[in-house]
């Protein structure tokens, strides 16, 4: 059996417009922060989650890193 090349990362179609400049975007970068206070709030006997369906995470939508740096 071949060997099958790796997957390339692709990244998801997801279609918003830019925080800053408001162009719109299908492959946005995303930008994904926690509020430090998850940390805190973290309850051990949660199963695992994914970061963006966490309580209080802000997720961003930029049309690169130097959208995303203006937000700085
Ligand atoms: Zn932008």
């Amino acid at each position: 059996m071949p060997r099958g090349r790796k997957k390339k990362y692709v990244r998801p179609k997801i279609e918003c417009n830019c925080q800053v400049c408001d162009k719109e975007l299908e492959y946005p970068y995303v930008h994904v922060s926690l509020e430090p206070t998850y940390f805190v709030k973290k309850d051990k006997n949660d199963p695992k989650v994914l970061h963006k369906d966490l309580d209080g995470s802000v997720i961003g939508y930029f049309c690169d890193q130097n959208c995303y740096r203006e937000t700085l």
